[in-house]
C-alpha cells in the first residue's frame, strides 16, 4: 500500500504536511456527470494541432515520469499519489461525444485518445465509456489514434477492425526489471508486446511509442525494443526524451528514482541535465520531446539506424502541425 505523497500543488495557497507518517493512499473513483464537451482542441509548436478525448482524469498506472499529472493538479489534487488513486470517470462521455460531433463532425479530422490518461485504465473494463466513445466515432466514420498501455485494448477488437485507426503502444522498457522502477503499476513489458502481436493480426495498424527515453538508463534497450516490436507487427515507431512540464513531476519523478534506484540516480540525473542545459526541465515545448547533447544525436542515430534496418516507416501524425499561435500548456481533458 502506498502512502499518500503530493508535491505541493501550486494552484493551491497552501499544502498539506502530516505529523507522523502520512495515511495510506486509498483508490477512489468519481463520477462526473457535468461534462459537457469530450473534445479538446489543442496546439503547440512539436505536435502540431490536435483532437483529444479522455474518459477519465487520473491514471492508476502511476508512471513516476507521466506528463498528464499537472492536469490533476488542476483540478484540486496533487500531482503524486492523487493522481494514481483518484479518478474521475466522466460518465456520460459517450453521449456528450456523438451530441457534439452532430455538430462538428466536418471540422474534426481525427480524435487522439489518450494523453491526459490511459483510455485503458483498469476501471475501464467495468465503465467501457472508451468503448462506448470508440462506437460513436464509428458510427460517424471518424479516424481515431489510441495511446495505450494496457492489453485492456485488445477487448474493443471488434470496433476497431471497423475504422480507420492506428494503436500505439508505449513500451518504453525491455523487461519488467526496467520497467517497474518508472512504471510500478502498468501491465508487463511481454503482456503490452503480446497485445500489440494481436492487434496487428487483425490487420489494424500498430505503431510503438518508444517513450519516454531515460538517458543513461533504458537508451541501451532501444534496438531489442524495436526488434521486439517489429516482430509482433508494429510497423511505425517514434520516440521522445522524458521530459518534465513542472515543479512538481520533477519533485515526483526525484523523489520515486532516489527510492527505487538509490545508486543509479544520480547517473539518471546528470545525464538527463546534459540534454537540458544543466535543469532537468525543458525551456521550450520545441525541445521538450529531443536532447541536445551529442550522446542524444548518438541515440537518435542508433534509432533511426534500427528503424531504417528493421523496415519500419517514421509515425507521421494524422495531421502535419500547421502555423497556428502557440497556447502553451493547455488542458488535454
Ligand atoms: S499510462 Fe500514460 S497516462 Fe497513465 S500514468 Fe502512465 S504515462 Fe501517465
Amino acid at each position: 500500500m502506498r502512502q499518500v505523497a503530493n508535491p505541493p500543488n501550486p494552484y493551491h495557497k497552501y499544502s498539506a504536511e502530516y505529523v507522523g507518517e502520512p495515511p495510506d493512499a486509498k483508490l477512489e473513483v468519481f463520477e462526473e456527470t457535468a461534462t459537457r464537451s469530450m473534445i479538446v482542441k489543442s496546439w503547440s509548436p512539436d505536435l502540431g494541432r490536435r483532437f483529444v478525448v479522455n474518459c477519465y482524469r487520473g491514471c492508476v498506472h502511476g508512471c513516476t515520469y507521466c506528463f498528464a499529472r499537472q492536469y490533476h493538479e488542476m483540478i484540486g489534487y496533487g500531482a503524486g499519489t492523487d493522481f494514481e488513486t483518484k479518478l474521475v470517470a466522466k460518465i456520460n462521455a459517450p453521449e456528450v461525444l456523438r451530441n457534439e460531433l452532430k455538430k462538428t463532425r466536418q471540422k474534426i479530422p481525427y480524435l487522439e485518445f489518450s494523453f491526459a490518461s490511459d483510455p485503458y485504465v483498469p476501471i475501464e473494463a467495468n465503465y467501457e465509456l472508451t468503448r462506448r466513445c470508440l462506437e460513436v466515432c464509428r458510427d460517424f466514420r471518424i479516424p481515431v489514434f489510441i495511446l495505450t498501455k494496457s492489453p485492456l485494448v485488445t477487448r474493443d477488437l471488434d470496433i476497431l477492425k471497423d475504422i480507420e485507426c492506428t494503436v500505439g503502444f508505449s513500451i518504453p522498457f525491455l523487461s519488467v526489471e526496467t520497467s517497474r522502477p518508472f512504471e510500478p503499476y502498468v501491465p508487463t513489458p511481454e503482456a503490452r508486446f503480446r497485445a500489440m502481436e494481436k492487434v496487428a493480426a487483425e490487420g489494424i495498424e500498430v505503431a510503438l511509442a518508444l517513450a519516454p527515453v531515460i538517458p543513461g538508463y533504458n537508451d541501451n534497450e532501444i534496438p531489442q525494443i524495436l526488434k521486439k516490436a517489429k516482430e509482433c507487427g508494429a510497423s511505425r515507431a517514434f520516440m521522445s526524451l522524458v521530459h518534465f512540464a513542472t515543479d512538481s513531476i520533477e519533485e515526483y519523478f526525484l523523489k520515486r528514482l532516489y527510492e527505487k534506484l538509490p545508486t543509479h540516480a544520480d547517473k539518471i540525473v546528470n545525464r538527463i541535465k546534459e540534454e537540458r542545459n544543466g535543469r532537468l526541465q525543458h525551456r521550450s515545448m520545441e525541445e521538450r520531446n529531443k536532447g541536445r547533447s551529442e550522446r542524444w544525436k548518438m541515440i537518435n542515430d542508433v534509432f533511426e539506424l534500427h528503424m531504417r534496418k528493421l523496415g519500419y516507416e517514421k509515425y507521421e501524425r494524422l495531421e502535419k502541425p500547421k502555423a497556428e499561435p502557440v497556447q502553451f500548456q493547455q488542458r488535454l481533458f
